[in-house]
C-alpha cells in the first residue's frame, strides 16, 4: 500500500497548469487570471448622486430645518444618463436629481427627496442642512485610473467580474478550464432505462461524476459507458485522449480477472496502479496518455464503487484538475473544519486513514461546527454519500468517540451550493 500524501504527491506531479486563453467575462466565472488588469479610467467616470432628490449648493441650506425651510428655485431635471444641465446651478437654485445622474456643475451637494418639500412656484422647501459633498459620489470613489483592479493569479468570483465588467475589461487572459471526459466500465452496467436482466445493475457513477465536475466548474464532457473489453477500452481512451485535457474513469482498476482499464493504461500510458491506505477508494490507476499535439493528458483511473469514485473524486481528482486550471497549491482541496463528534464514528486500526461521510451542522450555542455519521459506511452505500456534508478524516486507530474532534472536509451541500 502507498500513504494518502504519496499517492496524492504522485497525483499532482502528473497535473500542471493549461496553456492560457482569452475568454469574454461571461466565460470567466472561477478562472485563474494570467495577465493582471488596470483601470483605465476612474470608477465611477464622473461625480454622480447617490440619492434622488435635489443638487444644491450647500452655503444655500446653512440654518434650513423643518421649522425653517430654506426656498430655492427649481431650475432642471437630471437623470441618470443624461449628461448633465445647459446651464450651471446658481446661488438660490436647485436641480431635480435622481439616482446616478451626474452632478450639475456649480451644485455640490444633494438634499435626498425625503428632506425637501413642494413649495409651489416651482420652489422647492429644504428642510435640513447639508454639507459641501452631501451624498455625492466623486469620480473615481471606488476606483481610481490606472489602479490595479484584479492582478495576476485572481481566481476570479462574481465580484471581480462585476470590477472587470466596470472598467471595460470585455475579456481576459486566463488558465484554460479542463475539458474532462468522464468514462464508465463494466459489463453489468445499464444506462437506458430498460428493465435490469439477472446481473446488472444501472450505472450511477458517471452522472456523479460529470456532476462533480461540472459543479466544480470544469467542461465535462459524458464519453458512455465501455464494456470489460480490452480492446474497446483502449480505443475510448485513445479517441478521448485526442479531444479532452483529462479523463475519468470509474471501475476496471481492482484486483479482478477483467479490470482492463488498469490493463490498457499499463500498456499505452505512462502510469501507476496504486492500493491508497485509505478507506473506500482504496485501488486507483494514475498516469498520462498521449493526446493529440504531443500533450500528455493526465487519466484518473478511480474505483468502481460508487462511493469510492466519488471520494477519490474529492481527493484526488478534483485538486489534480484544480491545479490544472492554475489554482495554488494551497487552494486544492475543499475547506476543512476541526468538528466535535456528536456519535462515535466507528472503525478498527488497520493502517488506513478513514473517510468517513458525516452530516454536519453549525451549533450556534458554542460556535462549532458537529459531526455525526451520514449513514452506513460501506463504498456501496451511496444513500449515505447523498446525505453527507462533509468526509470525517479518521487517522488510522479506533473508534473516535463523542466530544473528540476531527477534521472534516466540506462538501459543497455544508457550504449551502
Ligand atoms: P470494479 O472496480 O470494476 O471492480 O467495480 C467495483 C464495484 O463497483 C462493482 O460492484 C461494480 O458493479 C460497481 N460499479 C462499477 N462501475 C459502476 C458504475 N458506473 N455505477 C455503479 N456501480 C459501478
Ligand atoms: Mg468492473
Amino acid at each position: 500500500m502507498i500513504s494518502f500524501v504519496d499517492a496524492r504527491a504522485h497525483v499532482m506531479a502528473g497535473c500542471s497548469a493549461m496553456p492560457p486563453v482569452r475568454v469574454p467575462l461571461s466565460a470567466a466565472l472561477g478562472a485563474v487570471l494570467v495577465e493582471s488588469v488596470t483601470a483605465g479610467g476612474d470608477v465611477p467616470p464622473f461625480a454622480n448622486t447617490a440619492m434622488d432628490g435635489f443638487a444644491v449648493r450647500a452655503a444655500d441650506t446653512v440654518g434650513a430645518s423643518d421649522g425653517s425651510p430654506v426656498a430655492l428655485a427649481v431650475v432642471g431635471t437630471v437623470r441618470a444618463g443624461m449628461s448633465g444641465l445647459d446651464s450651471p446651478v446658481g446661488a438660490g437654485q436647485a436641480a431635480r436629481i435622481m439616482t446616478g445622474a451626474p452632478m450639475p456643475p456649480g451644485a455640490d451637494a444633494v438634499v435626498m427627496v425625503e428632506r425637501t418639500r413642494d413649495a409651489g412656484d416651482g420652489q422647492v422647501a429644504v428642510l435640513v442642512e447639508v454639507p459641501a459633498g452631501h451624498h455625492v459620489r466623486p469620480a473615481g470613489d471606488d476606483v481610481r485610473d490606472g489602479d490595479l483592479v484584479a492582478p495576476a493569479g485572481t481566481v476570479l468570483t462574481a465580484g471581480h467580474l462585476g470590477v472587470l465588467a466596470t472598467v471595460g475589461a470585455s475579456d481576459v487572459l486566463v488558465v484554460g478550464r479542463p475539458r474532462v471526459g468522464v468514462l464508465s466500465t463494466g459489463d453489468e452496467l445499464v444506462d437506458d432505462g430498460r428493465p435490469l436482466a439477472p446481473g446488472q445493475i444501472r450505472d450511477s457513477n458517471r452522472i456523479s461524476l460529470l456532476a462533480l465536475l461540472r459543479g466544480s466548474g470544469f467542461d465535462a464532457v459524458d464519453l458512455g459507458l465501455v464494456a470489460d473489453d480490452e480492446v474497446a477500452i483502449e480505443r475510448a481512451i485513445r479517441d478521448a485522449a485526442s479531444t479532452c485535457d483529462a479523463l475519468v474513469t470509474s471501475g476496471g482498476v481492482s484486483m479482478g480477472d477483467f479490470d482492463y482499464v488498469k490493463v490498457v493504461l499499463d500498456r499505452i500510458g505512462e502510469m501507476r496502479w496504486m492500493q491508497v491506505a485509505i478507506k473506500p477508494a482504496k485501488p486507483l490507476a494514475f498516469g498520462t496518455v498521449d493526446g493529440s499535439g504531443g500533450r500528455a493528458v493526465p487519466v484518473f483511473g478511480l474505483p468502481g464503487n460508487p462511493v469510492s469514485s466519488m471520494v477519490s473524486f474529492e481527493l484526488f481528482c478534483r485538486p489534480g484538475l484544480r491545479r490544472m486550471s492554475g489554482r495554488d497549491d494551497v487552494d486544492l482541496d475543499r475547506p476543512s473544519v476541526v468538528a466535535v463528534v456528536d456519535e462515535p464514528l466507528t472503525r478498527r486500526p488497520d493502517g488506513k486513514v478513514h473517510f468517513a461521510r458525516v452530516r454536519g451542522r453549525f451549533d450556534m450555542s458554542d460556535g462549532r461546527f458537529h459531526v455525526a455519521s451520514a449513514g452506513a459506511q460501506g463504498s456501496h452505500h451511496l444513500t449515505a454519500m447523498a446525505g453527507a456534508d462533509g468526509l470525517a478524516e479518521l487517522p488510522d486507530g479506533p473508534t473516535l468517540d463523542t466530544g473528540s474532534t476531527v477534521s472534516v472536509r466540506l462538501l459543497d451541500t455544508a457550504l449551502g451550493l
